[in-house]
């Protein structure tokens, strides 16, 4: 039988291009032209390709890595530039080296969007090792939100963050208290996904659907996501971690009718990258 979700049209809003291979990631190789054939196989017209707020996340030169959140948003940019217009890149975030003073970082995120034309900012705080609601963080919430492009919050608790509870759907509410609800919690939540319930803003289902399907079962995961809402969910694989085919075989089973996985695929994503006023939790 063929796949309806392979051959739907589609925005994937969590990938990632790799251009060198590190040995304490799950990140392997996808350079640009990779990627785009991934899309072009699996009926992908857009991806949001995101950093991880990592100093080597990309191969930087010495120099280049004492302000590496500049020269990564710089390679953001070349990736955007490159990709066919089929690339939405989001910029990155620091809180060390230049970052430390307060402010630099919303500069910096200025420039990604109005000089570079990045698209959105991702904050992944167990990488930056803080909780998502860390002041420090608190400049770069508010830049994006004044330059009006969403975010996207890495959220599943980790044993390798500190402060372990930082990444969670629950931190990034409190993190976004009184801003808007353009923003989009990672991972279907991760391994705290039931604080999804209680919340705004955009899930993405990369990774934690996967997870949520092999452990309860795709009744239970369909479930879920109409209680969380159709209106607020994002189709996000997390590539290359994760290859398309096993969110087509998961989300075959579902019985989402046209109109819902049109929304889920395609025009969620859009209306939020447009900033559309709909959508997103705002109803809540
Ligand atoms: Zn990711």
């Amino acid at each position: 039988m063929k796949s309806r979700w392979k051959e739907v049209p589609k925005i994937d809003f969590h990938v990632h291009i790799v251009l060198h291979e590190r040995e304490d990631t799950d990140l392997q190789l996808n350079t640009l032209e990779m990627m785009l054939e991934a899309m072009e196989e699996n009926n992908v017209e857009r991806a949001v390709v995101l950093p991880i707020n990592y100093p080597d996340y990309f191969p930087l030169t010495d120099d280049e890595r004492k302000d590496w959140l500049r020269a990564n948003n710089e390679r953001q940019a070349e990736l955007m530039e490159q990709g066919q217009g089929r690339l939405i890149a989001f910029a990155d975030c620091a809180l060390d080296g230049p970052y430390l003073q307060e402010n630099a970082g919303a500069v910096e995120l200025s420039r990604a969007i109005g000089e570079l034309g990045l698209r959105g900012l991702k904050v992944h705080p167990s990488n930056l090792k803080v909780p998502a609601d860390d002041p420090r963080l608190r400049p770069y919430l508010l830049a994006a939100e004044r330059l009006g492009v969403p975010i996207v919050f890495h959220a599943n608790p980790s044993a390798y963050d500190p402060d372990f509870y930082g990444a969670t759907p629950g931190r990034i509410y409190r993190a976004m208290y009184g801003l808007s609800d353009r923003f989009v919690v990672a991972h279907l939540g991760g391994t705290a996904f039931l604080e999804l319930l209680s919340g705004r803003g955009y899930v993405d289902l990369s990774g934690g659907l996967l997870q949520i399907c092999e452990l309860f079962g795709v009744e239970f995961a369909e479930r879920l996501l109409r209680r969380i809402g159709l209106e607020r969910v994002l189709f996000a694989t997390d590539y290359p971690i994760f290859p398309y085919e096993r969110y087509f075989q998961v989300l075959d089973q579902m019985n989402f009718s046209d109109e819902e996985i049109e929304r889920i695929a395609y025009r969620n994503a859009e209306s939020l990258l447009k900033g559309d006023e709909q959508g997103g939790g705002s109803k809540r």
